[in-house]
Order: structure tokens, then C-alpha cells, then sequence
């Protein structure tokens, strides 16, 4: 009783310094802030706490690009279908890529139709999908951020120091950093704060975002994911901008100054930072990984003659919109009646860490 009861009271106060930072912001005649959460996780947390609700009229979340299958582009989507239907190829994927749409179908659908994809918890268990497989060609779809980039490196070396002549990556992993200065650099979007990935800075550290700030002056905070850690960090980039005193900081114990530095040699020995295509911001320079020559081999991108598909959303979808801060899903026409968790339109109704996925559960009413 006694933990809850002081976990409400530091709740508690909380919100009182968020509403005494808010009056200074006012008394400034500032009536609006807009805080991007970057994370997906971030995203639902909030929908699932109903936190914003608590705050002052004026005071907004919107959600960013960090739900690693919504920002994963249209062509992405279709070249793991058209490898899923090929008759020695299984797909290897994490569960939340087999029900996106692409453009003829999903996986979902192709595995129905007797092709074969395979869900995995880690890039480790695609190779040993392979190993198994030998008459295979087993393809991981390599998608996320900072977080899941090196159990992919891993999972390559691994497969190069056993000569597993069958494991190949579809890499899409991008890296959060460049497309925050993507955002910023877009006149259309406003953001005046970053509450910043809690798993992503595990890796990179907190120091990093010193370049946003120093860039654009905007405030930039790591927080974990439950609710007392968001209104932490919240409450920290009102402080900031009432004080007009921008910086780069961390509110979340698990995250250092600079990260895990073996994960991070990792992807740097694995792969080259490449430019990459973003869903709803598109092609950022330096954003993405690719693997390096010496591990070309394992690059289902040069191994499968793939044809070359074109990036578009689903007609009248707006998760570009949604996942650049540009929209609010209920703002989608499509919202809640031709798209839902059941039948999704785009990958923000299909992502447990998708936007619309999260409004529509926890905010739809
Ligand atoms: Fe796309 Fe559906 Fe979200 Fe609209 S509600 S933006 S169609 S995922």
C-alpha cells in the first residue's frame, strides 16, 4: 500500500510542477506545445494511461517515426511478399510484419495461400531456421532501429563464422537520429520537444541528441515507458522551454551518457550507414544500415533478382501523416470504419506499436 500511495504522490507532484511550467509558458504567451514522442512503445504507453487527458488544453503529443514496421516503406512490404512466394524461400519475421499490407496482399495472405513465413523473436532463430532448412533460402526481414540492428550484426556473424550458405537479410534498419533532423528541417511540421526512445538510447546513448539540440534548440528528453517516466520527461521539456533552456537529457535510470558501446561497434563493423526510405518522410541521406561488402553475401537485396517495386501508400491512408507528427489518426477518414486491428488499411492499424492501433484501442472515444 505504502509504494502506491507514494508512487500516486510523486504522480501527484508531477503534475503540479507540469501545470506550474505550464502557467510560466502561458504568462510568456505561449498556448500550445507540441512534444513528439518518438517511440512507438512510447505511443501506446500514453494511449494505454490515458495521460493525455490530465494535461492543460494546449499541451500536445504527437506521435513520431518510431514504430519500426509503420515508417518500413510500401516496396519493402512487396519484396518480402514476392520472396514469400517463391518456391525455396521462407521469410523469417517478427509477428507485426505478416499482417502490413503491401500491394498485392500480406504475408498473412501468402502463407495462406501455402507460402511459407515463419514468425521469430530474434535474428538468432532465423539462422537457426537455416540450419535446419538446408534445402531453403532463408530470408530475416532486418527491420528496426538502433535496438534491434545489432542481434541482426550478430545474427550475420554468426552465420559467417558457421558458413551458413543460406541466411540472408531483407535490411531495412534505419537509425532515429537523422530523421528527427528530417522533421525538423520540414516547414510543415512543428515540434518543440522530443520525449526520446527509452530502448533505442540503451544503445546510442543520451548524449547524441547534443547534435538536435545544438542544431535546433529543441529540448530532447529520454524517458522509460511507464506513466510516471513520461510525465518525468514531459514535465522536464516544459521546464526547458518555460526556462528557455534547451538540452539534451536523460530521466530514465537504464540509459548512460553513451550507451552500449559493444552494441554499437557491432553495427559499425557490420554495416555502412546508407541513405534509406522512410514511409511518409522519404528518402533521408545517412538514415539507414546496409551490410558491408564482406558481408554482401548474406544481402537478400543482391542474392534474389527482386524486381523494383514503387513506394505509395494505400489509397486514403494517412499513415505518412501520422508518423511525421503531420496528423492525428482520427484525423484519417479511414479511421475506426474502413480500417481497424481487424482489417487494417496500413501498418499504424497493424504495429503494436502502431499509432492508429493505439487510439483505437485505448482513445477512440
Ligand atoms: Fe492508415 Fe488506417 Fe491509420 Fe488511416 S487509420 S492512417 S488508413 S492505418
Amino acid at each position: 500500500m505504502d509504494i502506491l500511495e507514494n508512487r500516486m504522490n510523486r504522480i501527484a507532484e508531477i503534475h503540479q510542477k507540469i501545470n506550474g511550467y505550464w502557467e510560466s509558458l502561458s504568462a510568456q504567451g505561449r498556448t500550445d506545445v507540441r512534444i513528439m514522442e518518438i517511440c512507438g512503445t512510447h505511443t501506446v504507453a500514453i494511449s494505454r494511461s490515458g495521460l493525455r487527458a490530465t494535461f492543460p488544453k494546449g499541451l500536445k503529443l504527437i506521435s513520431g517515426p518510431g514504430c519500426p514496421v509503420c515508417v518500413t516503406g510500401q516496396s519493402y512490404v512487396d519484396k518480402a511478399i514476392y520472396l514469400a512466394r517463391q518456391p525455396d524461400v521462407i521469410i523469417a519475421t517478427y509477428g507485426d510484419m505478416v499482417r502490413v499490407p503491401g500491394t498485392t496482399g500480406s504475408l498473412e495472405a501468402v502463407r495462406s495461400e501455402g507460402g511459407k513465413v515463419e514468425v521469430v523473436y530474434s535474428a538468432h532463430q532465423a539462422v537457426d531456421l537455416a540450419r535446419r532448412c538446408e534445402d531453403k533460402q532463408v530470408v530475416f526481414l532486418a527491420i528496426g532501429f538502433e535496438t534491434t540492428a545489432p542481434a541482426t550484426a550478430l545474427a550475420i556473424r554468426q552465420a559467417d563464422e558457421q558458413k551458413i550458405s543460406n541466411f540472408f537479410i531483407l535490411s531495412s534498419h534505419k537509425l532515429v537520429i537523422p530523421a528527427m533532423r528530417a522533421l525538423l528541417n520540414d516547414k510543415d511540421i512543428r515540434i518543440d520537444g522530443f520525449l526520446c526512445p527509452g530502448h533505442v538510447s540503451v544503445i546510442t546513448g543520451w548524449r547524441v541528441y547534443e547534435s538536435i539540440v545544438n542544431e535546433f534548440a529543441r529540448p530532447c528528453v529520454v524517458a522509460g515507458f511507464d506513466d510516471e517516466q513520461i510525465l518525468k520527461g514531459i514535465c522536464e521539456i516544459l521546464r526547458q522551454l518555460a526556462e528557455q533552456s534547451p538540452a539534451a537529457c536523460c530521466v530514465y535510470p537504464a540509459v548512460s551518457e553513451t550507451g552500449n558501446q559493444h552494441a554499437q561497434q557491432v553495427i559499425h563493423e557490420t554495416f555502412d550507414v546508407i541513405d534509406t526510405y522512410w514511409r511518409g518522410i522519404g528518402i533521408i541521406p545517412a538514415s539507414g544500415l546496409g551490410l558491408k561488402e564482406r558481408f554482401s553475401r548474406f544481402d537478400a537485396d543482391k542474392r534474389f533478382n527482386l524486381p523494383v517495386f514503387e513506394e505509395h501508400d494505400p489509397p486514403g491512408c494517412r499513415c505518412g501523416e501520422v508518423i511525421s507528427g503531420k496528423c492525428i489518426p482520427p484525423e484519417c477518414p479511414l479511421f475506426g470504419t474502413i480500417c481497424t486491428p481487424r482489417e487494417p488499411v496500413g501498418p499504424c492499424m497493424v504495429s503494436s506499436e502502431g499509432s492508429c492501433a493505439a487510439y483505437y484501442k485505448y482513445d477512440r472515444h
